[in-house]
């Protein structure tokens, strides 16, 4: 059984895939508390669901593209399961983590969506850098950047780890903190090879509306 925060039909917000229509499966619990985060309901808030009852709601959309997001879906080891029948049954699958915990036993047909949280979200002690070794070149990491320290720390980190060679790159900034100008200012300044994105969800509905 997985608990499941929501299920929902909406934009895909972020990522090489943005705007396309995906279905999103929302797992309970995370083991982080990012000074940003904007999913707090989803720590504790959910109900028991076996993968094939995940499974049979996801297919009501009549949607081949599905995200496991969260919450931190690998809290939950069953995720692992869940990714694998969804892959197996035909559906494309995405995974957004993290990053603190491990990826290196997910099915290799999910495309992950991963974190590497900067200083400000508070977190940085629970990076797992090993996981960089484990990311596929069509895999993508996320750098959420709320202050120029952060933007700093994002290109210490891209250089240090030779991330450019070894997967697809996303810089945005934490909403109403930084703003996107300032940004791609410095982006473009340095030259840096990285995919700057808005949370396209946050402009389409309210920045705080749930289950989009
Ligand atoms: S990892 Fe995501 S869900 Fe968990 S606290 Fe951070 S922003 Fe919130």
């Amino acid at each position: 059984m997985l608990k499941i925060n929501e299920i929902y039909y909406s934009i895909q917000g972020e990522g090489s895939k943005v705007g396309l229509p995906c279905v999103f499966v929302r797992l309970t619990f995370c083991n982080l508390r990012c000074t940003y985060c904007d999913t707090e309901y989803a720590f504790y808030e959910g109900k028991d669901f076996s993968i094939e009852e995940i499974i049979q709601e996801v297919r009501k959309y009549n949607c081949s593209f599905v995200e496991l997001t969260g919450g931190e879906p690998l809290v939950q080891e069953e995720s692992l399961g869940l990714m694998k029948q969804l892959a197996d049954s035909g559906f494309e699958v995405l995974l957004e983590t993290s990053g603190s915990l491990p990826i290196k036993n997910i099915d290799l047909r999910v495309k992950i969506i991963m974190d590497l949280k900067t200083p400000s979200s508070g977190m940085l002690k629970k990076n797992m850098y090993e996981n960089i070794g484990c990311l596929k070149k069509n895999d993508e990491v996320k750098f959420v950047i709320g202050s120029r320290e952060d933007y700093l720390w994002s290109k210490d980190i891209i250089e240090k780890y030779t991330l450019n060679n070894k997967t697809e790159i996303l810089f945005s900034v934490v909403f109403g903190k930084l703003l996107p100008v300032e940004l791609v200012n410095w982006i473009l300044e340095d030259k840096l090879n990285v995919r700057f994105q808005l949370q396209l969800h946050k402009f389409i509905w309210k920045p705080e509306e749930r289950g989009v």
